[in-house]
Formats: C-alpha cells, sequence, structure tokens
C-alpha cells in the first residue's frame, strides 16, 4: 500500500514500468498558440523525475471543456510541443486516449520517454457521474500502465476516472507537485504559526462561506474586501448603493460578524472604498472617486477598497507569521481599481512567514501585477481544490491515494 507522503519512491524501482502521470496542463491556448505556459512549467519537474528514474512516462490531462468527445479546438497537441521544449526531449503525442493510437504510442516508448495522450475529457468517461462508466474507462486507461503518479492539483477535488478511479485501479502515489501543495494547505489548517491573517475578497460570499466557515476560528484575523464585503457592510447598516449585494446571506454575515466577536477573531473591513457610476466596461472611461464606507452614494458601486483601507490592511498583515489570501480586493482588471489587490499583494511579499496565495484569479492578479511569484511563500496551482481543502472537505484525489 502506498504511503502518500512518501511519492514517487514509494512505487519502487521504475526503471522500464509504464507509469502514467495525471497532470494539469490545462492552459489558456489563443487558436493553437499557448497563451501562459505556468501549469507546464509546475507538472516539468515530476514528469522529468520519473523519466530520469528510466519509466515509460505516459502523461494524461485535460484541456478545457469538451464535451466528452474529440473537438480539435481543444486537442493538446499545442501542449506536448510546449512540454517537449521545456523538458529537453522529445514527447510522443497520441491523437486519442485509449485507442489504437494510444497503444501503439506506449508500446513505442523506450525507458525514459515521455508521452503525451490526447484529451482525457475528449472521453465522456472521465467525467461521468455513473461509477461504472467511469470505472469502465478507467480500466482502459490502467492497462496502458504499471503504475499511477496523481500530480494535477488542479483537479484533485473531482471524482473523474482519470483522478480518482484510476488510483484503485494502479499502485499509486503522489506527485511533488500534489505532494508540496497539500504540505503548504495543511499547514494554514493544523497548527498555523500566530498571528494568522485570513484575507478574503473576490466577487461572491456565497462562493467563500464554507472558507470562512472553517478558517473563522482557526484565524486571528480576518480582513474582507472586494465584491463580497458590501454585504458584510449592509449586514453592518450601512447602504451600498450599486455595489455588488447578496441580499439572501446578510444573516449569514451578521452571523459570522457576531461569532468572529465571541471568538475574539478581530475582522478587519473597509473604512474608504473605491466607487464609480458604472462597472468599467472598454467604452467608458473610470471614474474613480474615495468615500467613506459608511457613505456610499445610492447611485454608485465599490470596486475597490480606498486608500486608507489599503494601508490598514497592509498593518494587519505586517506581524503576521501565516497568511492566507483568496480574492481580489476589487475589479483589478481595471487599473483605477487595482490599487486595493496590488496594496496586499504587496504585503504579502514582506510577511516573514508563510504567505499563500489561493485562487485563480488571485493569483492572475499576482502575475498581471507585475509580482515577482518567488515574492510569494505559495501561489497554489488549483483554485478549486485550495478552497476545498481548506473548507475542511475531503478531495477524492487525495483520499485515494491515503486509502493506498
Ligand atoms: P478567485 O478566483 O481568486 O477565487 P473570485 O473568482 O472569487 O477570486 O473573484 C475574482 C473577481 O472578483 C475578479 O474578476 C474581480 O474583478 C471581482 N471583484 C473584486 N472586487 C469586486 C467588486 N467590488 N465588485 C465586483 N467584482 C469584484
Ligand atoms: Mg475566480
Amino acid at each position: 500500500m502506498a504511503d502518500p507522503t512518501a511519492g514517487i519512491e514509494s512505487l519502487g524501482d521504475l526503471t522500464g514500468k509504464r507509469v502514467l502521470v495525471r497532470s494539469d496542463l490545462n492552459v489558456p491556448l489563443d487558436g493553437t498558440t499557448i497563451a501562459d505556459d505556468g501549469r507546464i512549467r509546475a507538472s516539468v519537474p515530476t514528469i522529468r523525475q520519473l523519466s530520469e528514474a528510466g519509466a515509460r512516462v505516459v502523461v494524461t490531462a485535460h484541456l478545457g471543456r469538451p464535451k466528452g468527445e474529440p473537438d480539435p479546438a481543444y486537442s493538446l497537441e499545442p501542449v506536448a510541443a510546449r512540454l517537449s521544449e521545456l523538458l529537453g526531449r522529445p514527447v510522443a503525442f497520441a491523437t486519442d486516449t485509449v485507442g489504437a493510437s494510444a497503444s501503439e504510442t506506449v508500446a513505442g516508448l523506450q525507458d525514459g520517454d515521455v508521452a503525451l495522450l490526447e484529451n482525457v475529457r475528449f472521453n465522456d468517461g472521465e467525467t461521468s457521474k455513473d461509477d461504472e462508466v467511469r470505472g469502465a474507462f478507467a480500466d482502459q486507461l490502467a492497462q496502458l500502465a504499471d503504475a499511477f503518479v496523481s500530480d494535477g492539483f488542479g483537479v484533485v477535488h473531482r471524482k473523474q476516472a482519470s483522478v480518482y478511479d484510476v488510483a484503485l485501479r494502479l499502485p499509486s502515489a503522489m506527485g511533488g507537485l500534489v505532494a508540496a501543495e497539500v504540505d503548504v494547505l495543511r499547514r494554514l489548517t493544523e497548527e498555523p504559526e500566530r498571528p494568522y491573517v485570513v484575507v478574503l475578497g473576490g466577487s461572491k460570499v456565497s462562493d467563500k462561506l464554507g472558507v470562512i466557515d472553517n478558517l473563522i476560528d482557526k484565524a486571528d484575523k480576518l480582513l474582507i474586501g472586494g465584491g463580497m464585503v458590501f454585504t458584510f457592510l449592509k449586514a453592518q447598516g450601512h447602504e451600498v448603493g450599486k455595489s455588488l449585494l447578496e441580499a439572501d446571506q446578510l444573516d449569514t454575515c451578521t452571523r459570522y460578524l457576531r461569532e468572529a466577536a465571541d471568538r475574539g477573531v478581530e475582522i478587519v473591513l473597509p473604512t474608504d472604498v473605491v466607487v464609480d457610476t458604472a462597472f468599467p466596461s472598454g467604452d467608458r472611461e473610470p471614474q474613480p472617486s474615495v468615500v467613506p464606507a459608511s457613505e456610499i452614494p445610492a447611485d454608485a458601486l465599490g470596486l475597490d477598497i480606498g486608500p486608507e483601507s489599503a494601508a490598514a490592511f497592509a498593518a494587519a498583515l505586517s506581524d503576521a507569521r501565516t497568511v492566507f489570501w483568496n480574492g481580489p480586493m476589487g475589479v483589478f482588471e481595471t487599473d483605477a481599481f487595482a490599487g486595493g489587490t496590488r496594496a496586499v499583494a504587496e504585503a504579502l511579499t514582506k510577511v516573514d512567514g508563510l504567505s499563500v496565495v489561493g485562487g485563480g484569479d488571485s493569483a492572475a492578479a499576482v502575475r498581471q501585477l507585475g509580482f515577482d511569484e518567488a515574492a510569494f511563500g505559495h501561489i497554489s496551482t488549483g483554485g478549486g481544490a485550495s478552497l476545498e481543502f481548506l473548507e475542511g472537505k475531503e478531495l477524492p484525489g487525495i483520499a485515494v491515494l491515503e486509502r493506498g
């Protein structure tokens, strides 16, 4: 039975063995041009490690959301080319996932060679909710290999054939990428160094309820910005104009504010807000102005935390030893409303301790605003998976490895 924390070594001597690796190669494509190869780069170390161990490496991954059948727009072929460049060795590409091309390609591998199978989501068994249908597809995948390595953190929260079912059929282990993610996320939930500050933003409170629920009694301070903050401000009795508001979450926000007070968790809300009279759009110059959070005009909407709040958030982060940040502080895609997000990102780079950025848009914001990713303790490659982990949910792709 494989010890999930032992990683690839737990699989023993891999020389000549066919190893199926589930990677996350779901990169943004512009036609056949890869717009951001971050996920391919992140997948390279495990693939290289297996190749250097003498394995015959068979990589499986998905791209986009094809509808369970082949769709050339979502072919992984451009990814195979980029992977080959990054690895510095040829990558054989199979034009199907479990068909004749896959069998021939795998049969043609020598020790240390690498192949990439076509988009696993071209097969409806991959994401089927029917255990038998998924299982039958996983049987086919498993026939291509002697062992399985789970290294796609972005998909470990999915009960899918190439993530979950295949691990029931082959000796399996965690790849280094997944192991590193799990290690960092465990440090956030089990005995974090204090003070522990959680910063939450992004568009909707309802998306983040589980995270707030699970972290509210673990964190020392909770800083809230982004679109979700207006439901909290409203719950405190302030008018929020045309700002994003989830009226059905007002009671929940009130409860969180009360719970936090009971438990001695400090909730920091913005005291000023950057507003405009319309959501930013291409054909209109933004007209930002700063107002007190308690005086948002009826015809305005809040699009960022204000400068006073940004400074207060940065100050609240200055002595933190552990920080988890999810969700931009404002509509950072437009420069006029990026100030709060920039200030929080900047403060995270100065944290003396563990700073973690989770969430797809938050990670994108860090890159778009020009920060050096190395300045952060950890930027999670899997937005949904990291949030579900922090919600305390069991991730099927991890649990299946722990079961052995
Ligand atoms: P993540 O992907 O990091 O979890 P979310 O998906 O929850 O983050 O939220 C990101 C989005 O939230 C961004 O596109 C940003 O423009 C939006 N957003 C942030 N602040 C506001 C706001 N005040 N009003 C509306 N949208 C906002
Ligand atoms: Mg998002």
